[in-house]
């Protein structure tokens, strides 16, 4: 027979898969022999049976009923029992945590009976019948699905009577009342009447906890995530303790490292008199942890050392939940504590410095994609602006953005492209959809350790929570403050690192870099072996690419170049010219234009390698637009026909457009077939790198020039071009006497080239994947018209797990890619490799990247770090 059911004391911190995150640590901290309440826990294979069959598999009943008895042994209490009840909780927890999934239900076993005992043991009636209103509630609503407002409405009504503001205030009447009513309303919303018997309660939540796997919420949040859908969760039921048992009882949460910031210190908050989950739920305002040292020194002191003792254990940060029960303190949770990418850095250095963890799990412990967020932005400190509210800084960053009022709302206007800052009462994990879409979450009520500001640190996102300064109408869509109204759709400003809410959008300043940071990339840079090289087109984003760790420039794109105000008359004058020779002088007037930017950008890198892309896109690009050009033609000719040149010129302007339009751009005069058909614009192009790169030399700057050549598809088109700039090279440096070093080479961005790489790399030094164009080419997708209209949907509905474009299709791209790289290798074992798509500054890619045996990876500057770390990350997982 199956084991579904492990008791506390068989389990270990390595059985996450089987009885989920939760299960697996309760099951450590009893081997540690921390105080936690006894109890059991089913495992997520019990919960995959179930989710088959619908049913409880075999054997998992009589197995929960020995575990209940073991329980009942330890505790020394029955479910159920009319003098010594035992309670128990009923919590879900899977391999990974999810916080979108079920909520706990406290508090079973209760009913009419066993109040009745509870009453005589505790002689406190008030705390009797708080506890059955809160579990009918619980049960109610996380069970039998009954809407919590439902509950909340009658709640209030009550509230209103006894013409109180708070829960606590409510007295013995009121809240028997309350039971009552909410087991009326059970019985009016379900048709059946709220279950006495304990034993059905247990196989109830049991089975509820089950189902939430596959809850609405459940799957959004895998979704999000990318966690598998065949994890399944464990159940976990757990002895009761009560925090809510006066004033020497109490629950928090912390965690042993500051997780906005990294500094190691005591951080959390707690409620005295409060049970589960009133610290996060932000009904009442919580103390900080370091007051319990007033309230409850000997229990302080213990919770102190037992989570120092957990961190010691598990090698990191841990974010715990307890509960002081008159005066006795348990733990209830410990789990990994999610941290921001600032504190992640300082966490990671320190430990090393504390000799808890060597480099490599340093380096491991910060997701590359993290690193994001200290590329965020921050309110510049000069600017001279006054904040209109302030609550806690609850996840840094700082973002603008249209105020709305719900998760529906941020995701529309998130997905059309808006700006928008969602200001909530308090989150749920019905909102995540929302956070997600917007730039930001500003919240009025709850603490650091509230839904809003775990899941906003989670994802990276500024956030702002427990703002109690503003004042939400949620109905007229508007909060006030200060006597202010701020209707929505007006734009706000949140600083998630101060807690600051400011009217309008502000001034804002980019990060810098901590030392930490600094060094821990230092580490990730000795584990890597693909090099990181960044796209950049002028010496300033050159110069951020070095700043940022890159090792060279990947892809130098030349036509911005050419966009310039101030060369585009130029430019177009050469495209329209008649003959060879008037394109030749507006070539002529280009190439000191160019040349000088060259010098910059070769300067800028000196020392690294910057691979130079010939012109790429169709000339038409570069003339005006044909409907406007046409409508000039029209008005000249109409009202000003004396005016003959400048007539003649724009008439010829137009017919350049007409010949040179196409109907499908993407795949038509670019790239190296533009170069074959007017070969004096890439004649002019190398030219002016070769020339730059005598200059710089004989300054004694070190440059590494090398010239792409773009989409090439049959080696016929290569093969001339490679020769004629080979040849003109090597006239420039014969004629200076000097050793230049330089390559020439080509993209691979079409699937024939990929494919016939064995030929292609005859007149190739190097390769570089352009991977946008290889996916739009192999998907056959045009990038522009698929991701506003179809591709987002393709992911949503899992017709693609992924967005191509972002994250690099192994699978079919992949391939390819492969292909490529086998057969360039074949004819040329000392090719160089590298990747030029946005994929270089994609993790997953990277890794791929690092897989296939590239030389380096090259994205834009700023993604650059996350590059570095992800290429130490693809070695450390080998
Ligand atoms: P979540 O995964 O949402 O944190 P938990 O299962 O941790 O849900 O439980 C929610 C709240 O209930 C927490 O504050 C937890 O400490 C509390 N809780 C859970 N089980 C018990 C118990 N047996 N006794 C007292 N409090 C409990
Ligand atoms: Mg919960
Ligand atoms: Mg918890």
């Amino acid at each position: 027979m199956k084991k579904y059911v492990y008791f506390f004391d068989e389990g270990n911190k390595d059985m996450k898969r089987l009885l989920g995150g939760k299960g697996a640590n309760l099951a450590e901290m009893t081997k540690m022999g921390i105080p936690v309440p006894q109890g059991f826990t089913i495992t997520s294979e019990a919960c995959i049976e179930y989710t088959k069959s619908k049913k409880f598999p075999e054997g998992l009943p009589e197995q929960v009923n020995e575990n209940l008895k073991k329980l009942e042994e330890k505790a020394n209490k029955i479910l159920g029992d009319t003098e010594n009840p035992l309670l128990v909780s009923v919590r879900s927890g899977a391999a990974i945590s999810m916080p979108g999934m079920m909520d706990t239900v406290l508090n079973l076993g209760l009913n009419e009976d066993t109040i009745k005992a509870i009453h005589k043991k505790t002689n406190d009636e008030r705390f009797v019948y708080d506890s059955y209103r809160r579990f009918i509630q619980m049960f109610g609503n996380v069970v039998m699905g009954i809407k919590g407002e439902l509950f909340e409405e009658i709640l209030e009504k009550i509230k209103e009577k006894q013409k109180v503001e708070i829960d606590a205030e409510i007295n013995v009447e009121g809240l028997k009342e309350l039971v009552k009513q909410y087991k009326s309303l059970v019985l009016q919303e379900k048709g059946e009447k709220f279950p006495d018997d304990p034993q059905q309660q247990l196989n109830m939540a049991i089975e509820a906890v089950f189902s939430s796997w596959d809850n609405k919420r459940a799957i959004t949040y895998r979704r999000i995530h990318k966690i598998p859908d065949d994890l399944g969760t464990a159940v976990n039921v757990q002895e009761m303790v009560f925090g809510n048992m006066g004033d020497d009882s109490g629950t928090g949460v912390g965690f042993t490292r500051n997780p906005s910031t990294g500094a190691k210190e005591n951080y959390g908050e707690y409620l005295l008199n409060a049970q589960g989950e009133d610290v996060v739920a932000g009904i009442r305002t919580p103390k900080p942890l370091d007051d319990l040292k007033k309230d409850l020194p000997k229990a302080y002191e213990e919770l102190i050392h037992i989570v120092r003792t957990l961190e010691i254990n598990y090698k990191d940060v841990q974010d715990f939940e307890f509960t002081i029960e008159q005066g006795k303190l348990y733990l209830l949770q410990t789990r990994t504590g999610k941290r921001t990418a600032q504190a992640a850095l300082k966490i990671a250095v320190d430990m090393f410095n504390e000799g808890v963890i060597d480099k490599r799990t340093a380096v491991s412990r910060i997701e590359p994609m993290q690193l994001n967020q200290l590329l965020h932005r921050r309110i510049d400190p000069e600017a001279n602006i006054e904040s209109i509210a302030k609550g806690l800084p609850a996840s840094p960053g700082a973002a603008s953005g249209k105020v709305v009022f719900t998760a529906d709302e941020a995701e529309e206007m998130g997905k059309n492209g808006e700006d928008v800052i969602l200001v909530r009462t308090e989150t749920t994990p019905d909102d995540i959809h929302g956070m997600v879409a917007a730039k930001g979450t500003l919240t009025s009520r709850g603490g650091m350790t509230s839904h809003a500001a775990v899941v906003a640190r989670g994802m990276g996102m500024p956030c702002v929570a427990g703002c109690s300064d503003i004042r939400i109408n949620s109905k007229k869509e508007t909060f006030t403050v200060e006597g202010k109204t701020i209707k929505k759709g007006d734009q706000i400003t949140i600083d998630g690192g101060n807690g600051k809410v400011f009217e309008g959008k502000v001034p804002m300043i980019e990060p810098k870099m901590s030392d930490e940071f600094t060094l821990l990339l230092s580490w990730a840079d000795d584990i890597r072996k693909l090099g990181v090289y960044a796209n950049a087109d002028t010496p300033e984003d050159a110069q951020k690419a070095r700043d940022l760790g890159a090792e060279g420039i990947g892809l130098c794109r030349t036509e911005h170049m050419f966009m310039a105000p101030e060369r585009l008359p130029i430019v177009q004058a050469m495209i329209t010219a008649d003959t060879k020779e008037s394109r030749q002088k507006e070539l002529d007037k280009l190439l000191p234009m160019q040349k000088s930017d060259f010098v910059g950008i070769l300067r800028a890198m000196h020392g690294f390698p910057v691979i130079i892309r010939l012109l790429d896109p169709p000339l038409h690009e570069f003339l005006p637009n044909f409907e406007e050009t046409l409508v000039k033609v029209t008005t000249l000719k109409l009202e000003k026909p004396q005016n003959k040149e400048e007539l003649e010129k724009q008439e010829k302007i137009l017919e350049r457009i007409r010949m040179l339009q196409e109907m499908n751009p993407m795949l038509g005069l670019r790239g190296c077939r533009l170069g074959l058909l007017y070969p004096e614009i890439y004649e002019m192009q190398v030219k002016a790198i070769i020339e730059a790169s005598v200059e710089l030399k004989k300054q004694g700057v070190d440059v590494k020039p090398e010239i792409m050549i773009p989409l090439v598809g049959h080696v016929n088109e290569l093969k001339p071009i490679y020769n004629k700039t080979k040849k003109l090279a090597e006239e420039i440096i014969s004629k200076e006497h000097l050793d230049l070093v330089y390559k020439v080479g080509t993209m691979i961005e079409l699937p024939r080239a990929a494919l016939t790489a064995d030929e292609i790399a005859k007149y190739a030094e190097f390769f570089s994947f352009g991977t946008n164009d290889l996916t739009q080419t192999t998907f056959g997708i045009s990038r522009d018209d698929a991701e506003g209209k179809f591709l987002l949907k393709y992911v949503d509905e899992g017709i693609l797990k992924e967005n191509p474009f972002e994250v690099l299709d192994t699978e079919g791209v992949g391939k390819l890619v492969q292909t490529g790289v086998t057969l360039g290798r074949k004819t040329n074992p000392d090719l160089e490799i590298g990747i030029c798509g946005e994929h270089g500054g994609e993790p997953n890619s990277v890794e791929f990247c690092h897989r296939t045996g590239l030389n380096y990876v090259s994205c834009s500057p700023f993604r650059v770090p996350i590059a570095r770390l992800a290429a130490a990350h693809a070695v450390l997982k080998e």
